[in-house]
């Protein structure tokens, strides 16, 4: 049994080691290229040799992600994990968020894990629905966001357009660092616009291989290319003079977002993004706890749980914990305390995981992600540490939209589908609401996204042996009310009030203006937002 010392030593290559860590995700609305983007980059940091081996989708080499049969059938990615590799002395890791059209808390609770965001947007489209949602987590939580406007090999909007729409919707200032030279559709290189030099682009066959990028100094971009280069030079001096210029420090601040063009399946720009994240993306830093003083990066080792995950092995029938480690050096094998029990936590079995391929990891610093095996008494939200205590705060829950009642199909199965939808429940993979009407052989499921329930419904059939019928109800929306109102509010046409594990009374409504006629008949009624559970 190994615990994890506090010599100054140690402490100093901890503080090292969490300053050359990166951790980010991807935010995008499927198609707009997040899959390519992440072979582009680890191709790019020599992660592995060829692009097609992480995520491929049909058509491509390996499906390496595709864990269960359903996301096999459905070819999407449902449970994710983290890519880990280096660029220059810079260890990077990616988090991988779900890309699927629709949402899951997974998504989200992998952004509580990141230093920082890239937000993909495909050129043609602009900033689409799933970007936003996700944004607006990432302002919340005060994520600085590095913008990619990917896809400029094909036909697209136009530069300044796409600059004035991330302006409008989200509030932030783009600061571009590239900028095109051609139109969308056109991609011959871009201006890099702190030197002015020309970094001009040479597509290879496929964008199987590292794309070659020459440099060439204005004066030859200019002869070279004509008309297409006084334009990107014009367009780009005018940035300048609105005050679009990189800055760090509002960057840092989440009010400007330093923006790249690139074609990731031609591999162009994805070595831009790669030294933009070395350069200016924030390592980890304290992370602030409740009730107590933020604990340093090279404090003794804390973690805090950000995803579960099963049945990704059904032969084995795993159960893996991620973490994110948040302060000290992991050494596999220690042995922790889990802050929510107070008991001891051997990490005897810690992986990292991406795709189907798993490495047993020994050591790991803050900004890592850590796949612990044997993890059934974690929970989405658990702190782990060395020492100290620490408690971090937990992770947010996001307000259910969609619901349905489930029931075991085979009644005889009680005890098994008890058991199943505690677990899930614990888990987080949905939000189990009860009530005394509904009795606890039916309880109601609650989702940020359907295909949640398709996981529930899967894993209760494949894992805990009892398959159950799901029957969707009409609400979309849920609102928190208190014991006083609860009777008056359940007792309105259409809507019904239902008790979460954590006590939170949540008001059913079908729509919102059902939820508008009863705050006109109420005036006083507490309905709000529903916090973390
Ligand atoms: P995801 O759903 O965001 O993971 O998107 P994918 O990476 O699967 O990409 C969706 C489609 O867009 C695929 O057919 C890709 O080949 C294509 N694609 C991705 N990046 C680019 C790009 O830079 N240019 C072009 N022309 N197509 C791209």
């Amino acid at each position: 049994m190994r615990h994890g010392t506090t010599s100054v030593v140690q402490d100093l290559d901890v503080g090292q080691e969490a300053a050359r860590r990166r951790s980010f995700a991807v935010i995008s609305h499927p198609d707009a290229g997040k899959s390519t983007l992440t072979e582009a980059l680890a191709l790019h940091a020599h992660a592995i040799t060829e692009a097609g081996h992480i995520n491929g989708k049909s058509g491509r080499r390996h499906t390496v992600s595709d864990w269960m049969e359903m996301e096999q059938a459905r070819g999407i990615s449902i449970t994710s994990a983290s890519l880990q590799f280096s660029y220059r002395d810079t260890v990077i890791n990616l988090l991988d968020t779900p890309g699927h059209a629709d949402f899951s808390e997974d998504t989200y609770r992998v952004l509580s894990a990141v230093d920082a965001a890239v937000m993909l947007i495909d050129a043609a489209k602009g900033l689409e629905a799933q970007t936003m949602k996700l944004f607006a987590v990432c302002k919340h939580r005060g994520i600085p966001l590095i913008t990619i406007i990917n896809k400029w090999d094909r036909p697209g909007l136009d530069a300044l357009a796409l600059m004035d729409e991330i302006t409008e919707k989200t509030g932030l200032e783009p600061t571009p660092l590239t900028w095109p030279v051609g139109v969308a559709g056109d991609f011959r290189g871009v201006v890099d616009r702190s030197s002015g030099n020309y970094v001009r682009f040479t597509p290879t066959s496929g964008g199987a291989h590292v794309a070659p990028e020459d440099v060439l100094p204005p004066a030859a971009a200019a002869a070279q290319e004509g008309a297409a280069w006084d334009t990107a030079v014009e367009e780009s001096e005018l940035l300048g003079a609105s005050g679009q210029d990189y800055d760090p420090e509002s960057f840092l601040a989440g009010i400007s977002t330093p923006v790249l063009f690139a074609s990731a399946v031609r591999n162009f720009g994805v070595h831009a993004l790669l030294d933009v994240l070395v350069d200016v993306a924030p390592s980890p830093g304290p992370r602030p706890a409740v009730g107590g003083e933020p604990r340093a990066v090279d404090d003794p080792f804390s973690a805090f749980v950000f995803k579960m995950q099963a049945g990704m092995d059904t032969s084995h029938r795993d159960r893996l914990a991620f973490i994110r480690v948040c302060s000290g050096m992991f050494e596999r094998g220690m042995v922790v305390t889990h802050g929510r029990t107070g008991r001891p936590f051997a990490t005897k079995y810690a992986q990292q995981a991406f795709g189907r391929e798993r490495t047993v990891i020994d050591t790991a610093y803050p900004g890592d992600v850590v796949g612990l095996v044997n993890g059934a008494d974690l929970r989405v939200g658990d702190t782990l540490y060395l020492d100290k205590k620490v408690e971090y705060p937990p992770l947010p829950t996001f307000a259910p939209e969609h619901f349905a009642v489930v029931r075991a199909k085979d009644a005889g199965k009680y005890k098994q589908f008890r058991r199943g939808v505690a677990q899930l429940e614990a888990e987080g993979v949905v939000q189990v609401l009860r009530s005394d009407l509904r009795g606890d052989q039916a309880p109601v499921l609650a989702a940020v996204g359907p295909m949640q329930f398709e996981v529930a419904e899967h894993r209760m059939a494949t894992e805990f042996n009892s398959p159950v019928y799901l029957d969707r109800l009409g609400y979309t929306i849920a609102l928190r009310t208190t014991r006083e109102w609860a009777k008056v509010i359940g007792a309105e046409r259409g809507v019904e009030v239902l008790a979460r594990e954590d006590g939170e009374l949540l008001a059913l409504f079908p729509d919102p203006w059902r939820v508008s006629s009863v705050r006109t008949h109420h005036p006083n009624a507490v309905l709000e937002k529903p916090t973390a559970a």
